[in-house]
């Protein structure tokens, strides 16, 4: 009788709050009835990466691979499964599980599921930690697979499978697709060069609202924008009041709200995405007067994840990237910690050397 040998996979990890990865190889579960095993073609590094590898919010276990924007082929799929086939290119982001239970998961919204299962660093249903993309595979359960459009480079899909959908997400909730809607980009990083991106793509008048010069040229003549407004010019902000329907606040650290929710119409919406752990301060008169929103959003549904890729494929969007390898991975994350980076990196995968 043949012994059953262990499936096992090589990913980069983190092994403490330094947030240095190295090789670490460890087991993956069988493919279950409903999982899909996926080899790994590339992974882009996210933001949120760096505040789990250097344990920012406390809650981090290692080792740890990260990595939550994930592109890879199909190579094996359960018995139940019908989505997907093998040598399909399929996408995994923020999240592998939820409860299906919940009103949220009930309404396709999983991603506000108080029991959702994320990507990595956390433990998936068998009682074993997760484990990201920065790895050779991954097993994932259909329901968080999506399958690339036919046509879409792996390396630029990956980008929008959690920068992409962050930004996708409210404005198709809030009712904020239709063309020649004026909408703010606050903060040009990852996500806000998604943000001018995808606006762009919907037909919007995008400005872009920063705190210095150094980006005018990328953001006006690379990334498409209409305008760009230094917040600090006083002249130029009053200029530009009252004359936006949204703004994607991406800037995740501390800032006073009032100089932007001046910058919205009547009902316009400051749609907060950015992690700040300190408490925000504004006067009441500015959101009141003009019935202004100040809301949040985090990542988005599966559902939404398929009709984002989708749109993007039909536009032709495609995200500014820098691809790099995994022997790179740690000079990559002290680089975007420093947003030294145009603006997504993109780890090849399938073409780095993972065990060494
Ligand atoms: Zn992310
Ligand atoms: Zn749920």
């Amino acid at each position: 009788m043949a012994l059953e040998t262990e499936r096992t996979t090589t990913g980069w990890a983190a092994r403490d709050a330094s947030g240095i990865l190295s090789p670490y190889t460890y087991s993956l579960r069988n493919t279950g009835p409903e999982d899909v095993y996926v080899k790994v073609l590339c992974c882009g590094v996210c933001h949120s990466d760096i505040h789990q590898i250097k344990n920012d919010l406390g809650m981090s276990n290692y080792p740890m691979v990260p990595g939550h924007e994930v592109v890879g082929e199909v190579v094996e799929v359960g018995s139940t499964v019908t989505k997907f086939k093998v040598g399909d290119t399929v996408g995994v982001g923020v999240l592998v599980g939820c409860c299906r239970n919940c009103r949220p998961c009930k309404a396709d919204i999983e991603q506000y599921c108080n029991k959702k299962i994320w990507s990595y660093n956390d433990v998936y249903t068998d009682g074993k930690p997760t484990q990201g993309g920065f790895a050779g595979a991954m097993v994932v359960d259909q329901k968080f697979v999506v399958k690339i459009p036919e046509g879409m480079a792996p390396e630029q899909a990956a980008p929008l499978l959690c920068a992409g959908l962050t930004v996708y997400s409210p404005l198709s909730h809030f009712g904020l697709t239709q063309r020649g809607l004026r909408g703010g980009i606050l903060g040009i990083g990852g996500v806000g060069h998604m943000g001018v991106k995808i606006a762009k793509a919907m037909g919007h008048h995008v400005t872009v609202i920063s705190s210095s010069e150094k980006k005018r040229e990328e953001a006006m003549e690379h990334l498409g924008a209409d305008e760009y407004v230094v917040s600090s010019d006083s002249s130029r902000m009053q200029e530009a009041a009252d004359s936006l329907d949204y703004i994607i606040d991406t800037v995740p650290v501390f800032h006073p709200l009032e100089p932007y929710l001046s910058l919205l119409k009547l009902d316009g919406k400051l749609i907060l995405m950015g992690v700040i752990n300190t408490p925000l301060q504004f006067l009441t008169p500015v959101v009141m007067l003009g019935r202004k929103s100040i809301t949040g959003s985090f990542i988005g549904s599966m559902k939404e994840t398929e009709e984002m890729l989708e749109f993007c494929k039909e536009k032709g969007l495609s995200s500014m990237i820098e691809v790099v390898k995994m022997d790179y991975v740690n000079k990559a994350l002290e680089r975007l910690e420093k947003n030294d980076v145009r603006y997504r990196f993109v780890v090849d995968v399938a073409g780095s050397k993972l065990d060494q």
